[in-house]
């Protein structure tokens, strides 16, 4: 009887993990406007790295080196350029939101809209806050 009892309350606690993990994770992240920036900037750090194991191994001349990590460089600083500019465009609010269907998939309204998290205002329906830059879906009324 209470081995029953006790693989019941198993069962039933395995049961409530999974939904919850369930509820979780099927909204995917709404798509943040620095994410494939983000992504580009890993990509060029992992080069990076790349880059010196190979000359440290030796598998690259010290020129083929020097200049691979001369772009590499300037690339990233072309994408950190990037995120600022889209920082300040989000801050001065010229960027609503990046994917207009996603947008439409999720409206919510509340107006106005406010972050849930630090209270910022703002005019136009934001998938992240300008200000903090947590998701802005959970400030449904
Ligand atoms: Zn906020």
């Amino acid at each position: 009887m209470t081995i029953a009892l006790a693989s019941l309350i198993a069962v039933a606690v395995v049961v409530f993990v999974i939904s919850v993990r369930a509820k979780d994770l099927p909204q995917p992240e709404p798509v943040s406007p620095f994410e494939h920036l983000d992504e580009r900037k890993a990509s060029i750090y992992e080069n990076l790295r790349d880059l010196q194991f190979e000359y440290r191994v030796g598998k690259l001349s010290d020129q083929d080196y020097q200049q691979t990590k001369l772009d590499l460089q300037k690339e990233l600083a072309g994408v950190m350029a990037e995120i600022d500019r889209v920082k300040a465009e989000i801050a001065a609010g010229k960027i609503p939101v990046p994917s207009p269907e996603l947008v439409k998939a999720n409206v919510v309204k509340p107006s106005p809209y406010i972050c849930p998290f630090c209270k910022a205002e703002f005019s136009q329906p934001l998938k992240f806050c300008g200000e903090c830059g947590k998701p802005m879906k959970a400030a449904q009324a």
